[in-house]
């Protein structure tokens, strides 16, 4: 008899199947798109690996996922002949989380079902989806290119631990038994998982197969023999790489479900691009915006990018290099002609066709966003609030689109009495008072701060806008972002204010005369500061207040400051 050894469960495996199970029921047919899922990036693995190795398809060749059940034993089996599993693989990969952005997502998690059931569908569930609808899973895989002696088996009723023993398994790849819940037989039936396969995995690349019973020979009305067909297996899947079908017979559906498996998301993306590009260089991308960010998104150093393909043939996730890091939030896929099929990230890193895809995709991103902006106002603030505070790392990063990513972002300002960031700098300029030169803005830690800041006083009396800027990032966009439209930027905090035009001649006057009146004044407290400061002066930027710090020009400003001090500078 096989030998088992048991496992526990990393606790937040635990924790993810009690929530899960109970969350996601409403919508318990999404195991299947999982696990399917699974197989077609499991099938993509082996064809990568096979690149260098042919004998990895062992003489069998034909990839495919096929789905089986067993009414009597109540089990549904999902098997496919990919990459597989080997026994150290099955116990961190079905054992543990090693998704990103898995603290973080722990840690939001409320109690509150509702709310966290959101939360779930955010993170993705993956293979633990598989006990939504099963008390007992069973995985048999076999790693391409290892022994039959060196196969492994998986059994957990999902609670606390699994079990795992080594087997003989003849083929490679993997198979799930999922051995249904009384209540959930409903799946061991034909129909009902051709809908699910039509409705969730037609634009699975490889065949999704199901047993097509044979046809015993029979007897024809006027006593003619009808021959026996013998049974078969049967795609019932479009079995195409989804992007390189024509965009007029893609469904929205089918884009959005698409989205689901390359993105391991669950939530439906907020747009997408599909560009088929022939001339210098030939390839096709296919660009998503997500609804969400992700639990990670904070971290500029966590896996991002697009799936590389060359010629169809998987090569690589998360192959960064086609993409600026502002985007890293863009999920999608790139498909090269032009690429050597053997190409490695080295490569790509210098590389003219990496660059040329690079820009390109960046430019049908910032388009992208640019139409929603334009036609759909609330759908683009949707975006901002998600993704707005990533997109303000783009001028420093991407100097050739600079005035494109300015064009998109989005602030608080004076005009408006809300700290939702909802003005553009278009929209600013269109404001802006007759003889007006700049763009004001004023940096602080909050909001509150920011609107409250007495260097707004004089702007508030004259009518002027300010932008109102409290994020972490915000310094560190201005100090990059020197003008918008030929427009300058202007921190209302910085060195002397010269509202240019825009002073009168009759209040230039009063404020000499002010000037005068008050004169030694700003050297006896100068004096009484000694080297607190750099300077003390007179100033006609308040109306109210009777005095405040401001920076030097050249100087770092206060916000500027703490940031530094924040990062341990
Ligand atoms: P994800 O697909 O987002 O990585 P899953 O929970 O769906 O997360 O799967 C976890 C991991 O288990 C996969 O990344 C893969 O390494 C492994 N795995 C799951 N199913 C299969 C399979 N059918 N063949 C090979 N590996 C698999
Ligand atoms: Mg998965």
């Amino acid at each position: 008899a096989v030998q088992h050894e048991t496992h526990g469960f990393q606790t937040e495996v635990k924790q993810l199947l009690q929530l899960m199970i109970h969350s996601l029921y409403s919508n318990k047919e999404i195991f299947l798109r999982e696990l399917i899922s699974n197989a077609a990036d499991a099938a993509d693995k082996l064809r990568f690996n096979a690149l260098s190795n042919d004998a990895l398809y062992e003489n069998d060749g034909h990839l495919r996922v096929r789905l089986s059940f067993d009414k009597d034993a109540g089990t549904l089996t999902i098997s496919d002949n990919g990459i597989g599993m080997t026994k150290d693989e099955v116990i961190t990969h079905l054992g543990t989380i090693a998704k990103s952005g898995t603290a973080e997502f722990f840690s939001k998690l409320s109690g509150d079902q509702a709310k966290d059931s959101q939360l779930i569908g955010q993170f993705g569930v993956g293979f633990y989806s598989a006990f939504i609808v099963a008390d007992k899973v069973t995985v048999r895989t076999r790693k391409a290119g290892e022994a039959a002696s060196e196969g492994v088996e998986w059994i957990s009723e999902g609670e606390g631990e699994f079990a795992v023993a080594t087997i003989e398994k003849a083929t490679r790849g993997t198979d799930i038994i999922l051995h249904l819940r009384d209540d959930e037989k409903e799946f061991l039936d034909d129909w009902r998982l051709k809908s699910i396969v039509t409705k969730y995995s037609d634009h699975i690349s490889i065949p999704v197969e199901t047993w097509k019973e044979e046809v015993p020979e029979s007897e024809g009305e006027d006593g003619e023999k009808i021959e026996a067909v013998p049974g078969e297996w049967q795609t019932i899947n479009k079995a195409t790489a989804l992007w390189s079908r024509d965009k007029s017979e893609i469904s929205e559906d089918e884009y959005k479900e698409f989205y689901k498996h390359i993105s391991h998301d669950f939530g439906d993306p907020l747009s997408w691009s599909h560009n088929k590009v022939e001339g210098k260089n030939e390839y096709t991308s296919l660009l998503y915006i997500p609804a969400k960010a992700p639990f990670d998104l904070w971290n500029r150093d966590q896996a991002h990018g697009l799936k590389l393909y060359v010629q169809r043939v998987f090569i690589m996730d998360d192959a960064e290099q086609f993409m600026p890091v502002y985007l890293r939030f863009v999920k999608g896929l790139l498909d090269s002609n032009d690429l050597p099929l053997n190409v490695s990230r080295e490569i790509l890193q210098d590389n003219k066709v990496t660059q040329a895809m690079r820009q390109a995709c960046t430019k049908k991103v910032l388009q992208m966003l640019e139409r929603i902006a334009k036609n759909d106002a609330e759908k683009y603030q949707g975006f901002w609030s998600e993704f707005g505070n990533v997109l303000k790392e783009g001028p420093a990063e991407d100097f050739a689109n600079k005035e494109k990513v300015a064009g998109l972002l989005r602030f608080a300002s004076t005009n408006e009495d809300s700290s939702a960031q909802t003005v553009s700098l278009a929209d600013y300029i269109e404001r802006m008072k007759e003889g007006q030169d700049k763009i004001y803005y004023v940096t602080a830690d909050s909001y509150e701060a920011a609107k409250n800041s007495p260097h707004l006083e004089i702007f508030k009396k004259k009518g002027i806008e300010v932008l109102l800027m409290s994020d972490r990032i915000d310094e560190w966009l201005m100090s990059h972002l020197t003008e918008f439209n030929e427009k300058s930027f202007q921190s209302i905090t910085r060195g002397a204010l010269d509202l240019g035009d825009l002073e009168d001649e009759e209040s230039k006057k009063a404020q000499e005369e002010a000037e005068q009146e008050v004169a030694g004044l700003t050297d006896r407290i100068k004096e009484a500061l000694g080297d607190k400061v750099k300077d003390v002066k007179f100033s006609h930027r308040l109306t109210d207040s009777p005095a405040c710090v401001v920076a030097d020009e050249f100087g770092m400003t206060t916000q500027m400051k703490k940031l530094m001090e924040a990062a341990g500078q």
